[in-house]
């Protein structure tokens, strides 16, 4: 009887503790292949001559047999659980669209005979527009991706030369209308301060974009990083970055037409549909565990650990098509002031935001933060709204200068 009460609680707790990491866990691929480099790019990524593709794939389906378990040994559940459950998969690059059919057929069958992906998961595909057919979309939906990333960008022709993207207008619209008749769930990008863009040209592109009726929505502001090509144009005053104000009011036109359109903006840059939430990534900024696999990809344990591949397609093969299981990655242990740090900027790019017993539950107690919290609140820049603290919605612009002023 006693034996089977333990049996019984030992089960209960196998199920809660698994129960727990799969409702969460994400698979992350980096598909480090690009036709040619954006000019504002500064993600890890080569040109497709510099790698095959072939022994790339091989080598991320070895990487991923060999890290099959990892998120659950690093958190001491189930030891010996054969194969992993997943709640989300992101391929994202890169340029996963450019592998071949084969190449995607091998991937996804292995991703899905290694982990088991659990029913219902969101697998998602980035995709270029300029790499969409109907034959690519058909063999997609077959394996098993059903939502599509398409990095859009801007439907000016202009626009999209002026920072190096291979597609133009016709294509993306092409695109938009081929994945939309093949997916029920699509997420198109967009990006507002490109050189030479108006805010009349913003509008067209959103208003375009939106006619489409895309589950999801991302819109970034152009950035300028250190060592990109566009960062040396601007410093040889060969173009022209975009003005604060006008940056502004295209954040504030993408706000406006997304509402009116009924989407719901649930992170500083990305708009759904109800329901339609980027569950991959919405686990990144609630601080769910994730399995980052390929060159240059990173996992996170969901407690302290973070892990960091070389980012060298290369080295990469080179060393999973060595039989010595060593890691490819390295690693760091987040202090207790950078786990702060990453719960705030993460929680509160978030338009939930965070509350008061969660941060506690977190953190032991809340005195730590307590003066510039309530500073913050007190200025209007962060509300308290339901039990949740967050920015508030005219000051989410300047988020990341908020978040800050927390540390
Ligand atoms: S396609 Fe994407 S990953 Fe590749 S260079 Fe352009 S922005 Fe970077």
């Amino acid at each position: 009887m006693l034996h089977n009460i333990f049996i019984c609680f030992l089960y209960i707790f196998i199920n809660f503790a698994e129960s727990n990491i799969n409702a969460m866990a994400g698979l992350y691929v980096h598909i480090p292949i690009c036709r040619h480099k954006c000019l504002y790019c500064d993600f890890y990524s080569c040109g497709e001559k510099a790698v095959d593709a072939d022994a790339l794939i091989a080598c991320i389906c070895e990487e991923m047999r060999r890290r099959r378990k990892e998120l659950y040994d690093d958190r001491n559940l189930f030891q010996d659980f054969s194969r992993p459950l997943f709640d989300t998969v992101y391929i994202g690059g890169g340029t996963p669209s450019l592998l071949t059919e084969n190449q995607l057929r091998k991937l996804l069958r292995e991703i899905y005979a290694i982990f088991n992906i659990k029913e219902g998961a969101e697998v998602t595909i980035e995709v270029n527009p300029d790499d969409v057919t109907a034959d690519l979309c058909a063999v997609l939906k077959e394996c098993g991706v059903n939502r599509i990333s398409a990095g859009i960008q801007s439907l000016v022709d202009k626009e999209l030369l002026a920072v190096g993207r291979r597609h133009n207008a016709d294509t993306a619209r092409r695109a938009m209308g081929l994945l939309s008749e093949h997916f029920d769930n699509c997420s198109f990008d967009l990006i507002f301060g490109l050189p030479g863009q108006t805010f009349q040209s913003w509008k067209y592109s959103v208003d375009e974009v939106m006619a489409y009726r895309p589950k999801h929505i991302s819109c970034y502001s152009l950035m300028y990083e250190e060592g990109t090509a566009l960062t040396l144009l601007r410093d040889q005053g060969r173009i022209k970055e975009s003005n604060e104000i006008l940056s502004e009011k295209m954040f504030g036109y993408i706000q406006r037409a997304a509402a009116d359109h009924n989407y719901i903006q649930y992170e500083i840059s990305n708009y759904a549909q109800p329901g339609f939430e980027s569950r991959h990534n919405s686990s990144y900024w609630c601080g769910a565990p994730y399995l980052g696999i390929g060159p240059g990809a990173h996992s996170y344990d969901g407690d302290r650990k973070r892990r960091a591949n070389t980012p060298d397609s290369r080295k990469y093969i080179k060393h999973f098509s060595s039989v010595e299981d060593k890691p490819f990655y390295e690693e760091e242990i987040l202090s207790d002031a950078e786990l702060k740090e990453e719960y705030l900027l993460t929680r509160l790019r978030m338009r939930k935001g965070f509350s008061r017993e969660d941060y506690v539950a977190h953190f032991g107690g809340i005195d730590d933060i307590a003066p510039r919290l309530n500073r913050l609140l007190s200025e209007g820049l962060l509300i308290e709204e339901g039990g949740y603290i967050k920015i508030a919605p005219e000051h989410i612009m300047m988020s990341d200068a908020i978040i800050v002023e927390l540390f």
